[in-house]
């Protein structure tokens, strides 16, 4: 479900013309829908209001400031993975004490920012990092909340570069570890145990290893407690999926089923940390074609967005539906299939590296130089991971409200490239 339709043959973002805004301020264009980010956010808080969770968004999906307000405003959390992202999340106005802090490589800076700024917990992924912990609030005179981060050995069948919660990824610990490190912190004045934390790997379209970890999750916490400990949270993380190719999705309700009645049993507070499932479909790449070519027995369509601007299709072999913003063929429910009045083409952008494209062998209407062309479902993990690549700005990002729409974040210009340069 997302607010980005066809109407009177070209596409809208809720009530406001896509071309309007790719006139006015370029391309490539991010533009984001506060409805469909509004809309994902408040189906998670309903199918998990049972538990009352503390719902963290994950900043690394989209950390723009604007993005982060909108989360602020409506009530969400968040979840950090550096502190760089605290500073940014305390830049949108968030209280910190709801804040959790993910990540294998915490430094000490980074630890005493947290501690200062008293975040909920540490989702805390080795022995050297507690002790890190402890170190340094012992230095302040505080004592540390953490969480362990658990790798529970489950196969969330995704992208093997985006599967975190196996053996044999450096996430997390298995159980012995935790239960070790536990008896540690029980030991340990300076820290305290809050709870168990999981993040399995993303995106996960099905909701066994969300049902399998959790049932892990309450094991381990029965076993913390019988031994002395006060753990509440389950942090079950985030990895949500979404609809990249069509209506492959779950609603949250479906995870909720399975996760709610294990936390309710253990008598657990629970903590999620999505992020894809809250602003992938809340957000579009526009670009514009530049030149179209023929050679090798292909057609290629060069546009004016890259791996820079979007590095997922290159990095991970992700599928994005790419269509015209004004199309001269509807379009499709199956971007898959064959499609009439459609010719399969490679859409590239102009970087110099092979890996340089945004799809391969899709179908698509005839393009000429100059068109609008929109990749769908670009929130996440999108604007997050540009870079200045082949010494290319970065996009301007626009969030639309109904009719009216706000630059998040302006285009980047040839001054911004050599700007901390020396
Ligand atoms: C990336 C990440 C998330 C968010 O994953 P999504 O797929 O965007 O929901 C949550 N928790 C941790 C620890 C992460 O690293």
């Amino acid at each position: 479900m997302d607010f980005f339709h066809y109407q009177n043959g070209e596409l809208y973002c809720e009530e406001t013309r896509i071309a309007d805004l790719a006139a006015q301020y370029g391309t490539p264009l991010y533009v984001y829908s506060k409805r469909t980010l509004l809309h994902h956010l408040t189906q998670i808080q309903q199918a998990f209001a049972a538990v009352d969770p503390v719902l963290c968004y994950s900043v690394k999906a989209n950390s723009n400031l604007g993005i982060l307000k909108v989360m602020n405003a409506a009530g969400s959390s968040f979840d950090v993975v550096s502190g760089g992202e605290l500073y940014r999340v305390k830049q949108a106005g968030a209280d910190t004490s709801k804040v959790v802090f993910a990540g294998v490589g915490k430094t000490d800076e980074e630890i005493a920012f947290a501690l200062d700024n008293h975040v909920l917990m540490f989702n805390v992924e080795s022995e050297a990092e507690l002790d890190a912990i402890a170190r340094v609030a012992a230095s302040k005179g505080v004592v540390g909340p953490v969480a362990l981060r658990l790798n529970p050995d489950i196969d969330a069948k995704t992208h093997a570069k985006t599967t975190t919660g196996k053996k044999g990824n450096k996430f997390g610990m298995d159980i012995e570890r935790a239960e070790q490190l536990a008896e540690k912190v029980l030991a340990d004045p300076r820290l305290s145990l809050r709870g168990i934390h999981m993040h399995l790997g993303s995106p996960i379209l099905t909701t066994e290893p969300y049902a399998a970890a959790v049932v892990k999750a309450a094991e381990v916490v029965a076993r913390f407690r019988a031994r002395g400990h006060d753990t509440r949270w389950i942090n079950l993380g985030g990895g949500f999926g979404i609809n990249y190719r069509q209506q492959e999705a779950k609603p949250a309700s479906a995870y909720a089923d399975v996760i709610v009645p294990t936390v309710q049993q253990a008598g657990c507070r629970l903590a999620l940390e999505p992020g894809r499932f809250i602003v992938g479909n809340a957000g579009v790449l526009i670009s514009q074609v530049i030149f179209t070519k023929r050679e090798g027995g292909k057609l290629f369509v060069i546009q004016d967005a890259a791996m820079n601007d979007l590095v997922r299709p290159a990095m991970y072999d992700a599928f994005h539906r790419i269509w015209p913003v004004q199309p001269r063929v509807p379009a499709p429910t199956n971007y898959e299939a064959e499609i009439p009045g459609c010719e399969p083409a490679d859409v590239v952008g102009p970087v110099c590296e092979s890996g340089d494209y945004l799809a391969k062998g899709r179908w698509l209407p005839p393009l000429e130089r100059g068109e609008l062309v929109c990749t769908f479902s670009a929130g996440a993990y999108g604007m997050a991971m540009a870079s200045n690549y082949n010494s290319r700005p970065r996009a301007c990002e626009v969030l639309v409200d109904g009719n009216q729409h706000t630059v998040v974040r302006r285009r980047e210009t040839y001054a911004d490239l050599v700007a901390h340069e020396m």
